[in-house]
């Protein structure tokens, strides 16, 4: 099976699991990191479609990991999803100011999970079309 590269960038391990067994049963394969140094090493040498990045980690946080994906010329057209604790509408609105493409709400939703993936992944795919 080859679904779509996804790298899941979450410090919590229970959230990490349930994101990858979610998108795994889905198709998918997955790369997992547990901080944004070893995410930004992960992205950098697999190049995967879609990466999902929690916000809160323990030393780089996930804003700061986006700008150096986004400086690196390899990395900077990779979409990349935002997963945030998060719920209120200007913590939302500075996420997608800051480039994220779309994030998503922890605690997230099992059943509807893996379909806003694939809709980020689809979106992300059109937006790269010459
Ligand atoms: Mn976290």
């Amino acid at each position: 099976m080859t679904g779509p590269l996804i790298l899941i960038v979450e410090d919590n391990p229970r959230n990490l699991k349930l994101v990858r067994d979610i998108l795994g049963f889905a198709g998918y394969r997955t790369l997992e990191a547990q901080n944004a140094e070893d995410g930004l090493d992960l992205a950098g040498r697999h190049l995967p479609d879609l990466i999902l990045m929690d916000v809160q980690l323990p030393g780089m946080d996930g804003d700061e990991a986006l700008r150096r994906l986004r400086e690196s010329a390899r990395t900077r057209d990779i979409p990349v999803i935002a997963l945030t604790a998060f719920a209120m509408q200007n913590d939302r609105d500075r996420l997608l100011a800051e480039g994220f493409q779309g994030y998503m709400v922890k605690p997230i939703s099992v059943p509807d999970f893996a379909d806003q993936v694939g809709q980020f992944i689809h979106a992300g795919a059109a937006g790269r079309e010459p």
